[in-house]
């Protein structure tokens, strides 16, 4: 755990003062600030396994004035403040190492204006990833990020962490869509970046710089988002292949040939495996891997731009090529990929869901490279993800009660990370940095970077009171 830099000024527990809780309790009312044991509990912890830290406060603010009283009385005393949504993140990004306050925003919930006109919706910052997307599919329009996690995961999550998901290669991740944001620094401050226009060039893209920050620079209070006209139709086909260097050359191939897929996703063949034990969906087991592939927009365009890439498998030699035949056997496809974590989540009592992005022409590169590392440390590895972004999911499964399997696992993820960024790639496509991948960030970034990360930070963020020790931070 870092306590170094501005952190090492902060207040720390246990609890927090008697006149700090009257103040908090005066802004948001009793029964939003938690203090006793098991109602924190579930704060101390968010989707990542074998990270926990107890805060000394949860508070559940209203209203942005709330925010800013909440962030102001932070500041003066010094009381690390985490910023949290649904705690769905895989990065350990919500969990207060410093204790002090975690701010919960799930109780501004409210999808304020979707409009046509304009094509873009605003909606505060506890709003669900589902909320929105159907508040906007409600008048036939599309928000088009979306990460597995979307019935739960709030907007300013998604944000937060620029959340991707399985239409990241046609239609970009969050950061594409955000167009403007209401948020609080931590000094109290209340300002609004961006705004409700496609094109803005008038100074440094605050919004952008946002987009990403992990909850470190400021507290998203509302979001402006664009939207799009949601496509006619969609459809999906599955292709299975010998290895997956033959579905990465059919990945390569699609693109080439000027198609740019919706869905574009790949399971290897433990995962195969792991799903077909879940859900008995008659896939191939024998294939090396799966790779499903799809497309949105009107009937006759998606018609024509599955059977090319239906072809382009045939020709790439693929063990069997199948188009789904309606809406629901598309969707009976796709959840052969939304069911993966699930599946493997059944193998062992941990899983660890892991997140590396390398160049799309090395992703059979990488997978082999994965294969090999988790077969050297003797660990339980399947890899899924999105083979158009070439984002992947190698997902690790133990028992704590074996031995030295923890230890095993984070060494082979260790060499993974290290192996992503020899081959040009990144340690966290869409997941976030959190304090889970904290140790890798300065390899992947460097020390020139990671001190002007530092000092933007300081800019924002005098104190140090925001999301202490995560970002490098
Ligand atoms: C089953 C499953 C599937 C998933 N699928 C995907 C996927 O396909 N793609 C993907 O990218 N991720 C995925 N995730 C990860 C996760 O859902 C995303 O990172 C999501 O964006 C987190 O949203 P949240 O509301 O849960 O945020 P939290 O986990 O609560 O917080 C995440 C970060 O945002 C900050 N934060 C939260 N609210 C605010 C705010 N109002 N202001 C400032 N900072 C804030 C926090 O401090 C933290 O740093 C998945 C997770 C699960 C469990």
């Amino acid at each position: 755990m870092s306590t170094q830099g501005t952190t090492s000024r902060l207040h720390s527990g246990p609890g927090l003062p008697a006149d700090v809780l009257a103040e908090l309790r005066g802004f948001v009312g009793d029964q939003h600030v938690l203090v006793h044991d098991g109602d924190v509990e579930p704060f101390s912890r968010d989707a990542t396994p074998l990270f926990r830290a107890r805060p000394d406060a949860v508070v559940l603010p209203a209203t942005t004035a709330e925010v800013s009283a909440i962030l102001a009385l932070a500041t003066r005393r010094g009381i690390p403040v985490t910023p949290r949504g649904a705690g769905s993140n895989l990065a350990a990004a919500t969990i207060p190492e410093h204790g002090g306050i975690v701010l919960v925003l799930t109780r501004m919930n409210r999808v304020l204006e979707v409009s046509q006109g304009e094509l873009l919706a605003v909606v505060q910052a506890g709003t669900t990833t589902a909320t929105l997307a159907d508040a906007a599919a409600a008048k036939g329009l599309l928000y088009a990020p979306d990460p597995g996690s979307r019935t739960v995961s709030t907007v300013a999550g998604n944000v937060a962490m620029c959340a991707g998901g399985l239409r990241g290669l046609k239609y970009g991740v969050t950061r594409n869509y955000v167009l403007g944001l209401e948020v609080v620094l931590p000094t109290g401050e209340v300002m609004r970046t961006g705004g409700r226009l496609w094109k803005d060039v008038a100074g440094y893209d605050l919004t952008r710089l946002l987009t990403g920050s992990e909850g470190t620079l400021a507290v998203i209070t509302e979001i402006t988002v664009g939207l799009l006209p949601m496509p006619a139709t969609s459809s999906t086909g599955v292709a299975y292949f010998d290895n997956l260097s033959d579905a990465g050359r059919a990945v390569a191939q699609i693109i080439a040939q000027g198609t740019l897929p919706a869905t574009l996703e790949f399971l290897d063949n433990r995962c195969v495996n792991a799903v077909e034990d879940y859900a008995q969906l008659g896939l191939d087991r024998q294939a090396g891997a799966l790779l499903l592939f799809g497309d949105d927009g009107g009937p006759d365009v998606v018609a024509a731009s599955l059977q090319r890439m239906a072809d382009v498998c045939t020709d790439i030699g693929a063990r069997g090529v199948t188009l789904a035949q309606d809406i629901a056997g598309s969707e009976a496809l796709l959840y052969a990929r939304r069911c993966s974590l699930p599946a493997l989540a059944r193998l062992a009592p941990i899983t660890m869901l892991e997140d590396v992005t390398v160049p799309r022409p090395k992703l059979a590169e990488m997978v082999d490279t994965i294969d090999a590392i988790t077969a050297k440390h003797d660990v339980t590895c399947a890899t899924f993800g999105h083979a158009g972004d070439g984002n992947l999911h190698p997902t690790v499964v133990f028992d704590p009660g074996d031995g030295d399997a923890r230890h095993r696992a984070e060494a082979a993820f260790d060499e993974i990370f290290h192996a992503a960024m020899a081959l040009g790639g990144t340690i966290t496509g869409e997941h976030g940095v959190g304090a889970a991948k904290r140790p890798w960030l300065a390899a992947r970034l460097g020390p020139d970077q990671l001190a002007l990360l530092k000092r933007i930070k300081t800019a924002f963020d005098p104190a140090g009171i925001l999301n202490p020790g995560k970002l490098g931070s």
